[in-house]
């Protein structure tokens, strides 16, 4: 059994308010629970509170691997990890990592250590407490026992990584948001997510609005739903919700999307899949 739980469902910059509340305002952060390790796939202003979850969940206790997992290094994919309360914690270890073999050359402890200097920061990416490593791969999988990662890289502005996940026991995740997909699906995103049990798929606008926002970066909603219908996932989570569509747009949004591909859902905030 695998647990995903989504703590910021919300694109480029966090909203709140009464129009905002079945969906939530936090930025990007999702939480993979498989059944050896834990990983959090970027770390938006969700991350706040998933922090506090994982401190008072005995299950997944300090002994226990976590990874953060990053598409990029955004704003709105890293902005939560100064309050991310497990990181203040000396008993904790986390790994950081991006991995693709074109990232292996990124400094990725200044991307973090920047983020946390004094001029942005009261507390250093060091002054934390618990231990960090970073991973970085020259290619473009990673492995722990059976459980595997591969990416591929995107179309989004200074370049994005979808990821697929297995866990130990064979399900399958793909996550794969600020994509800009252009003219065509991308192929290898399509390939990439082949049969998942759950495809993520960013769709932060509507058909009718992509043309505005070309080079942004991003999908619309039926774009994620033809990329769920090529590769016969077997459920879809549209995320990376546009700051400017309440609650009111996206639950039309969800209905026209489950009306073309029935096991669709828009992710909200603290909302859970098992597989
Ligand atoms: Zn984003
Ligand atoms: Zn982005």
């Amino acid at each position: 059994m695998a647990r995903i739980k989504f703590f910021g469902v919300r694109g480029s910059i966090s909203v709140f308010g009464r129009k905002f509340e079945e969906f939530g305002g936090n930025t990007t952060c999702v939480l993979m629970e498989g059944p050896e390790r834990t990983v959090i796939m970027d770390a938006g202003t969700g991350i706040r509170e998933l922090g506090k979850e994982l401190v008072a969940d005995p299950d997944l206790g300090v002994g226990r691997e976590c990874y953060l997992l990053f598409s990029h290094f955004h704003w709105d994919h890293i902005q939560g990890l100064p309050f991310f309360v497990p990181a203040y914690d000396p008993g904790r270890t986390f790994t950081i990592s991006a991995i693709g073999r074109d990232r292996a050359g990124i400094d990725l402890r200044s991307i973090f250590e920047t983020q946390m200097q004094q001029d942005y920061f009261p507390v250093t990416l060091e002054g934390m407490g618990a231990r960090i490593e970073f991973l970085q791969t020259p290619e473009d999988h990673y492995g722990v026992e059976s459980a595997s990662v591969k990416v591929v890289r995107h179309n989004h502005p200074g370049g994005a990584y979808s990821y697929r996940l297995q866990d130990t026991e064979g399900r399958v995740v793909v996550y794969c948001t600020d994509i800009e997909h252009g003219d065509e699906i991308d192929r290898n995103v399509v390939e990439l997510a082949r049969d998942a049990d759950l495809l993520i798929h960013d769709g932060q606008y509507t058909q009718e609005e992509l043309p505005r926002f070309r080079g942004w970066g991003h999908s619309s909603w039926e774009q994620a739903v033809a990329v769920a219908e090529q590769a016969n996932v077997k459920q879809l989570a549209i995320t990376h919700h546009d700051p400017d569509h309440d609650d009111r747009f996206l639950l039309e949004v969800e209905k026209q999307a489950r009306a073309r591909f029935p096991h669709t859902v828009l992710a909200r905030e603290k909302m859970e899949i098992i597989i």
